[in-house]
């Protein structure tokens, strides 16, 4: 199963979802669409913490 965090631009409202892999601390990520730095809403942490919450067991 693959983990992704939905990331909100504030400029442009689009969503995209960062592989949860390919996210380290203090990197910054960009919108694809107008290059604004991507900010983790806290519907976003909800759905992830959701979806971790789907984990298999064991
Ligand atoms: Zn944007």
């Amino acid at each position: 199963m693959e983990l992704a965090i939905d990331y909100t631009c504030p400029q442009c409202s689009r969503r995209m979802a960062v592989d949860l892999r390919t996210i380290s601390p203090g990197r910054i990520r960009y919108c694809s669409h107008c290059k604004t730095p991507l900010v983790l809403s806290e519907e976003a942490l909800h759905n992830f913490s959701h979806s971790l919450q789907q984990l298999p067991l064991g």
